[in-house]
């Protein structure tokens, strides 16, 4: 018997999460140097964190012996006035996926099960599986989530509805009405939980305070992170804002030092730099352009998309993302989401996007020589 037997089926049968592929390790395999790889992988904030929030994780580092404040008091201080929200509605996480995995241990246990889109985020199948509910996925509508379906697939055991909007990784995004029609024909025996994750990216007119419908559906959790638009992706740090006793739930399963010091630090500077964050919003909507300028040139169908990455449909994505990290370009296959024909590129400076749409061209034509062009009616010539 291997020890692998020991773990329950459930756990064995997941599939783990497919990280975007290092610098470093590119690097390493290729020969490369690390100053000349272009990583578009992982939604990161190209222009890096805030010079407020870097300072203030610096301050931190030589308190290094000491645990980090457990229960986040200054950073829950800070949120709770900018969202207008009690601080027993805030549960902070190591990152916003330490909050979804909450939520499943929380709420989810064998014998019940949480409904999700196909093509939706990796971790709420992972979560649900963890805990040995059953994921039901229901098929998606133009690449996002068909809401009205999700809806039916409800069961009496569903206890979570995982939903992200705008969502990774197709950056389709629901109309906030919708969501919250469904909030109001959803069973509150669901906890409905809201992945905004990339919030920040919505241009204002489509930005929506969700956190005022908590007082009508004691049923839903906002998450949302501190790893996209702010820029501390490495740091590990995001939040939940629900009903407390909701996050009553989420604390008791929470570990005890769960962000670190740094992390909270930073994220709590990171909240009073507005002008980072608009500046970080205005170089998205400016390189999102650039790429759905670029693709559409070299005739390559793209998802609207409104978060920082975009969808493209490049055929052979295997073969095509082969020969870009050849050429020093990271991007993010999506056959793991079964969408196999499509790269995920996140957007980057304006140089970045240039250097990926540069090497994608270099390599689509490549490829498009290489093919075996039709023959006219050679065959017959033989006749
Ligand atoms: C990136 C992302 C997150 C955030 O992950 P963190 O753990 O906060 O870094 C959450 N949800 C979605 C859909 C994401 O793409």
């Amino acid at each position: 018997m291997s020890c692998c037997d020991l773990a329950p089926r459930y756990v064995r049968a997941i599939a783990p999460y497919q990280p975007g592929k290092p610098i470093s390790e590119l690097a390493r395999e290729l020969g490369l140097d690390e100053v000349g790889i272009v990583k578009l992988a992982s939604n990161e904030n190209p222009l890096g964190p805030s010079p407020r929030a870097l300072h203030a994780a610096q301050a931190t580092i030589a308190g290094m012996a000491l645990y980090p404040d457990g229960a986040g008091f200054a950073l829950k201080a800070k949120l709770s006035a900018k969202l207008d929200v009690d601080p027993a509605q805030l549960v902070l996480g190591n990152g916003s996926n330490d909050v979804l995995d909450m939520a499943a241990r929380a709420f989810l246990a064998p014998g019940t099960s949480a409904v999700f889109s196909q093509h939706a985020f990796a971790v709420y199948p992972i979560a649900t599986q963890t805990v040995g509910a059953q994921g039901i996925v229901v098929p998606a509508r133009a690449w996002g989530h068909d809401l009205a379906a999700m809806r039916v697939a409800i069961r009496d055991d569903t206890r979570v509805l995982w939903i992200a909007n705008p969502n990774n990784p197709t950056g389709t995004f629901l109309p906030w009405v919708e969501i919250e029609a469904l909030l109001e024909r959803v069973p509150p025996s669901v906890l409905v939980v809201l992945d905004e994750a990339y919030g920040e990216y919505l241009p204002p007119a489509e930005r929506c305070d969700t956190t005022r419908w908590l007082a009508r559906f004691p049923n839903l959790l906002i998450t949302r992170t501190f790893s996209k638009a702010y820029g501390l992706a490495g740091l590990r740090v995001g939040y939940g804002v629900g009903h407390a006793d909701v996050i009553d739930l989420l604390n008791r399963v929470r570990q005890p030092f769960n962000v670190n010091a740094p992390a909270l630090a930073a994220a709590a500077a990171a909240l009073d730099d507005r002008e980072f964050l608009e500046r970080s919003y205005a170089l998205n909507a400016a390189g999102m352009a650039q790429l759905v300028a670029g693709l559409a040139e070299l005739k390559v169908e793209t998802v609207p998309s409104k978060g920082n990455f975009l969808l493209a449909r490049v055929g052979d994505a295997a073969r095509i993302n082969a020969e870009l990290l050849k050429r020093g370009v990271i991007v993010r296959p999506v056959a793991n989401y079964g969408l196999h024909e499509f790269l995920r590129v996140s957007v980057g400076l304006a140089g970045q996007n240039a250097r990926f749409l540069e090497a994608l061209s270099v390599v689509l034509a490549a490829l498009a020589a290489s093919e075996p062009r039709p023959d006219p009616g050679g065959r017959k010539a033989c006749l």
